[in-house]
């Protein structure tokens, strides 16, 4: 990228870097951001490093958060013994969304994936055992429907199960592959109703 100062190159590439952001979207992104008002590209930039400063795992359910515990664990109003297991913080939030789920959760911070050398050891599967040395009654896999999400569910399934909790699956009403922040909150409801037991 000779054609740029290197001041716009190395914007570029660091932009390119992102998740999603071709070499195009790179160079666009760039170049709005040398014309926004430097107030707003201030604004943008500290939201990035206080986020990155201040957010941390739940020291229960490992969500991001901005605090030890996050809103959803310290709440008495939720049921405590019933915790879903997702990938990610964005499949936690779909579920909110439908503000139907009662339930905690727990997010793993991924899928077991042989083939990306993601073992058990990688993702928060360790906090998630620990959670059940408490009082819980049921554990809820909303993992994706991707091979990697399939694998998990099995996982967590042989785990739990020894102890006496039952383990439930939702119903794969969730397309093959789809990540559960794309499916809308009807389907997300019916997959929840339609567990199946593991
Ligand atoms: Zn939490």
């Amino acid at each position: 990228m000779d054609y740029y100062s290197s001041q716009i190159s190395n914007l570029i590439e660091e932009l390119a870097r992102l998740p999603g952001i071709g070499s195009k979207t790179a160079q666009r992104l760039a170049f709005h951001i040398i014309n926004m008002p430097e107030e707003q590209v201030n604004k943008l930039s500290s939201a990035m490093v206080s986020a990155k400063k201040n957010i941390r795992y739940c020291k229960s359910c490992c969500t991001l958060t901005d605090g030890d515990i996050c809103p959803i664990c310290a709440s008495p109003k939720r049921n405590h013994k019933t915790i879903m297991v997702v990938e990610n913080t964005r499949d936690l939030a779909a579920y909110e969304k439908t503000g139907k789920y009662e339930g905690v959760y727990h997010v793993l911070h991924g899928a077991i994936s042989p083939m990306l050398g993601i073992g058990p050891a990688d993702i928060r599967l360790k906090e998630l055992l620990l959670r059940l040395q408490g009082e819980v009654d049921e554990v809820i896999i909303a993992t994706n429907s991707s091979l990697e999400g399939e694998a998990t569910a099995m996982y967590i399934s042989k785990l739990v199960k020894p102890a006496g909790i039952r383990v439930t699956r939702i119903a794969s009403g969730v397309p093959v592959g789809g990540d559960l922040e794309y499916i809308d909150e009807v389907t997300l409801l019916r997959a929840l109703d339609g567990r199946t037991e593991l």
